[in-house]
């Protein structure tokens, strides 16, 4: 029996996606060799890693303009890596702070030697809410505005891209990235870690407008250097070949089931159906504004702390798992990235439905 796992990540992938590489597993392409076993030089392989760039590039409708580059680190390493390629010591760069993740990107580009500048901070509500469209000035000098579209441990998402100006904006779209089309030129670079929505751990995806790149500092490792993973096809070392051959089963279903436009309206759904739960309740609460509720990640609190290890248990029991909440927040969290099936989210509800009548 497969578990509905709510985890913010590593999180679920597509039933089928697991079908398929189950059964390609010891013998990909004929090869005889697992994909995990074969030469990342060989023509099988590089192949694979073209037809999951133009997959990514056709379903996102990435201008030529823009680089798609495999990395490794995460999105942690872009962290250090965007202000390493876009900046020199001392120049100025603009931040919005949302939660937890923009935090800590705030954290690295400032040990890169950058003046960060946090142009909105949402504390003052304790990260439940974005800063609103206007409300922000990006100093002209700055060399980007850093954002995080979605931040995943809050279950804060932004209704709208920020306007920059001729300022580039970079974000970290790791925990929304693919769940809804966007248009890659408003950007100037995009990263994302693969665990959320994009297949296994060990795979960060960036895209870069190529303007941007050839200036990072003489100090960047080379395999966090835009230019030299560029030109070396993201191979200037070993990539993490598994991850990326399943971030190709996963873009070929997407495709399949309609593209980004039909994953939107399904996430759309999925999401207005957990928060009707929670909202018509008197037992559940989101404490989200209203503009910025995720589609992704969904935290939520019982009336009662002392609730939480009953609630997860029968959770676990009904396998519905993960559901305990990012330690920092508290009460639970549901993450229901695209490979969430609408059932994963009724079989929530209804199990949610039955506690709340249970205990209240
Ligand atoms: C998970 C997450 C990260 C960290 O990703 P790693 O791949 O573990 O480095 C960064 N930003 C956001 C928004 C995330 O959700």
């Amino acid at each position: 029996m497969r578990a509905f796992n709510f985890s913010a990540g590593p999180a679920q992938l597509p039933y089928e996606v697991l079908e398929q590489a189950g059964r390609e597993l010891s013998d990909w392409q004929g090869s005889g060799m697992s994909v995990m076993e074969v030469s990342h030089r060989g023509a099988a392989f590089i192949e694979c890693a073209a037809h999951v760039e133009r997959a990514l590039r056709d379903l996102l409708a990435i201008p030529d303009n823009y680089a798609v580059l495999f990395l490794q680190g995460g999105a942690s390493a872009q962290f250090a890596g965007v202000p390493m390629n876009l900046t020199a010591p001392g120049d100025t760069v603009a931040f919005l702070k949302t939660g937890s993740w923009s935090g800590k990107a705030i954290a690295a580009a400032r040990a890169q030697d950058v003046h960060a500048e946090v142009i909105a901070d949402e504390a003052a509500s304790s990260y439940t809410t974005v800063p609103a469209p206007d409300n922000s000035t990006v100093p002209p000098a700055a060399a980007y505005l850093h954002y995080t579209p979605n931040e995943t441990v809050g279950g804060v998402e932004f209704g709208y891209v920020p306007a920059t100006g001729a300022v580039p904006l970079v974000a970290d779209m790791s925990s929304t990235i693919l769940s809804r089309p966007i248009d890659v030129s408003r950007y100037g670079v995009i990263y994302a870690g693969a665990q959320k929505n994009m297949g296994p751990a060990g795979l960060c995806v960036a895209i870069v407008r190529k303007d941007l790149m050839g200036h990072a500092r003489s100090t960047t490792p080379s395999v966090l250097n835009y230019t030299a993973m560029a030109a070396a096809d993201s191979m200037l070392n070993t990539p993490p070949t598994f991850a990326i051959y399943i971030l190709g089963l996963i873009l070929d279903w997407l495709t399949e089931s309609g593209g980004l436009a039909a994953q939107a309206e399904r996430n759309r759904v999925k999401a207005a159906t957990l928060y009707e739960a929670i909202d018509t309740s008197s037992f559940y609460t989101n404490s989200v504004a209203p503009d910025a509720r995720s589609w992704m990640n969904i935290p939520f609190t019982l009336p009662d702390p002392a609730l939480d290890t009953p609630f997860l248990e029968g959770a676990d029991a009904d396998g519905l798992t993960n559901l305990k909440g990012h330690r920092s927040v508290g009460g639970m969290r549901a993450s229901i990235y695209n490979a969430m099936p609408l059932a994963g989210v009724h079989a929530l509800t209804d199990y949610m439905a039955d506690f709340a009548a249970r205990y209240a």
